[in-house]
């Protein structure tokens, strides 16, 4: 951190008073160790106001760099004490996914949605094999579903014969299963097999999967209910 006197105007009013703060050494850029140059605070609280946030702009150093970047703070102008507060640029990533398909599976709903975060970072090695194990959970799951007695044995199982063996009545899941393991299991081992086919279809299948599974959920709820009512 780098102590920084910089005029904070509050309020939006046209005169600012001097405070001082702790600049972070970093740029959230480039990443380089800089002496970032403060332009000026504002806060959106007046100046006697006992606690107010303020938010100083600065820019990088660093020649190859020089990016803008906001440096906020929890700021008493009493006791002239400021509080850095931490902020990271990550929206909330929409993750799409049928309803009721974390009931089948919690483990493939988390699994899936942190492929997604790092396929949202571009981290496509890490996406793929993350993909893979989510349609490991959300295949073991449902076979483990209709097959309680066989949990500690469908667990250990490898997936290709799960899906064979468990999911022969369900023609259409099996095919999904099938395509989206082939795929996968590119993504997790040294050669490719399949080149044509991509992290995107992949999903599509995964997708078409889960869609059939909570379909299938879906359906036995439906039964439940007109049983209790005939
Ligand atoms: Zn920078």
């Amino acid at each position: 951190m780098l102590k920084v006197k910089v005029p904070v105007y509050y309020n939006s009013s046209t005169t600012a008073s001097e405070a001082t703060f702790d600049l972070p050494n970093k740029c959230p850029h480039c990443g380089e160790t800089i002496f970032p140059r403060a332009y000026k605070g504002v806060s959106e609280q007046s100046y006697g106001e006992d606690k107010k946030t303020v938010a100083i702009s600065a820019q990088c150093s660093n020649d190859s760099c020089k990016k803008y970047f906001i440096a906020a703070y929890n700021y008493n102008s009493y006791t002239e004490i400021s509080e850095y507060i931490p902020y990271s640029y990550r929206p909330p990533i929409k993750v799409e996914l049928p309803e009721n398909i974390e009931k089948v599976s919690p483990n493939f709903v988390e699994i899936y949605s942190q492929a997604t975060t790092a396929e949202s970072e571009k981290l496509n090695q890490i996406a793929g094999v993350g993909y893979r194990k989510a349609l490991e959970f959300l295949v073991k799951d449902y076979a483990i579903r209709y097959n309680p007695d066989e949990t500690e044995k469908i667990k250990t199982m490898l997936l290709g014969p799960v899906i064979k063996q468990y999911l022969s009545d369900f023609k259409k899941l099996q095919t999904l299963a099938t395509a989206a393991t082939w795929i996968g299991n590119d993504e997790t081992h040294y050669v490719r097999r399949h080149e044509d086919k991509d992290i995107k279809s992949m999903k599509r299948f995964i997708r078409a999967a889960a869609q059939y599974i909570a379909a299938e959920y879906d359906t036995e709820d439906a039964t439940d209910f007109t049983e209790e009512r005939a």
